[in-house]
């Protein structure tokens, strides 16, 4: 009996072709895949331009950056994140500010987040937590009103859907109502590049800043450049001015945070994957619904009309007072039935160090708070069998003795 975890990989044979091919290929990095990449993933989102990155912590780190973010600014955020969510604020010194969940989304509650502006608020990264899209739109007004850059948190949320308030499906990453979408390829994302990230956006200005701040700072497009006297010869041959060759610019700090050949090879073909993907994790948690719907103190993820969830996570809510249970003895016995779960998330605002830097401490977030004491992450990947689901369901099954 192989161990099932929350989450995983679903690697096939064409993607060790895809890799492999890469491998023998003229480029292992900055070469035509990564390039290919970022317009496929594009045009699968519905946004103008994708940069793809090393990470999704190095995609969140750029976003901030091009959204000017710096000493002084604050950022609303929800504390049911990772960490790298607001970490991400903390790299260009900004402080992130926490505003609490609505307790049936989880998701960022609109209304709390308008009690957190002030004059020091310069953006708002809300989260689609476990795949199920936040009030985007409802978000995107306060930024209007309020002059925010407003950066969504995708990296649970590749493949969701929302329907938009002028009726039609918009998907998550098209940056319809935002000024930039993350994604994250981490493993147990919905696809894998090993490790890397991306930043979608419709906007011409950021997606060059993002380029520029992927690399060094250094931009080689002869358009910007700056020292025209530099950048350009004059040609006894031609009798006019040309652009020198080896010129290039560095106009800000920038990082190496380039995704390599190798990983968008593996990312393109994961990406021919993704519709099937999705649906058999929403095939899961249909599945799931209809078993946990009955069991008592046990509260699925709802479901909504006006959205559609594309499952990175399948959050239960278990009242372990209630059952008697503590939560670690629950994850001990399914792990005895070799079953894997975990809690997302531990509220960011108690961590250690983001009591100590700023003074958060219990009680802060109440709802955050609440969920946390009951949140448990089931297993759900796209390469989950029936089996494999009947599993589950019996040992959970087994240890409510239901
Ligand atoms: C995974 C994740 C990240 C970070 O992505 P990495 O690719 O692991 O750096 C950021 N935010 C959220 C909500 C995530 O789930």
């Amino acid at each position: 009996m192989d161990f099932i975890p929350y989450g995983r990989q679903s690697i096939d044979d064409e993607d060790i072709r895809a890799v492999i091919e890469a491998l023998r290929s003229d480029w292992l990095t900055q070469g035509p895949k990564v390039i290919e990449f970022e317009r496929l993933l594009a045009d699968y989102c519905g946004a103008k331009y994708a940069v793809a990155v090393s990470s999704g912590t190095a995609a969140l780190h750029i976003a901030c950056l091009a959204a000017g973010i710096k000493e002084g600014d604050e950022v609303i955020t929800s504390p049911i994140s990772f960490v790298a969510t607001s970490n991400s604020v903390l790299y260009c010194g900004g402080k992130p500010v926490f505003a609490d969940i609505d307790k049936d989304t989880f998701n960022i509650d609109v209304a709390e987040i308008k009690k957190k502006i002030t004059r020091y608020v310069k953006a708002i990264i809300p989260v689609h937590f476990a795949g199920l899209p936040c009030e985007i739109e409802e978000i995107n007004k306060i930024a209007e009103e309020h002059g925010l850059i407003l950066i969504e948190d995708a990296c649970h949320a590749l493949g969701a859907k929302w329907m938009s308030q002028s009726g039609s499906w918009n998907k998550i990453g098209s940056s319809s109502h935002s000024d930039m979408t993350v994604m994250s390829f981490h493993p147990v994302k919905h696809i894998t590049t090993g490790e890397g990230g991306a930043v979608l956006t419709n906007r011409w200005d950021l997606y060059n800043s993002l380029l520029k701040l992927r690399s060094h700072g250094i931009t080689k497009r002869i358009e910007s450049f700056r020292n025209k006297c530099a950048a350009f010869g004059y040609s006894s041959i031609k009798k006019k001015e040309m652009p020198n060759q080896w010129y290039y610019e560095m106009h800000e700090l920038g990082f190496n945070y380039r995704l390599t050949d190798i990983q968008s090879a593996l990312g393109i073909s994961q990406l021919k994957k993704i519709d099937s993907f999705v649906y058999r994790r929403q095939e899961i948690a249909e599945q799931y619904n209809n078993e946990f719907s009955s069991i008592r103190y046990v509260k699925h993820p709802y479901k909504y009309n006006a959205k559609q969830s594309s499952y990175h996570l399948y959050p239960l809510l278990i009242d372990f007072k209630k059952l008697g249970f503590s939560r670690n003895e629950f994850i001990e016995e399914l792990k005895k039935n070799k079953i894997g779960s975990q809690v997302h998330y531990i509220p960011i605002h108690l961590q250690p160090f983001y009591r100590d830097k700023f003074g958060y401490k219990e009680g802060d977030f109440k709802i955050a708070e609440a969920f946390y004491a009951q949140e448990l992450s089931m297993p759900i990947y796209s390469g989950m069998s029936d089996a494999d689901v009947e599993r589950v369901v019996k040992a959970f099954k087994g240890i409510f003795n239901v």
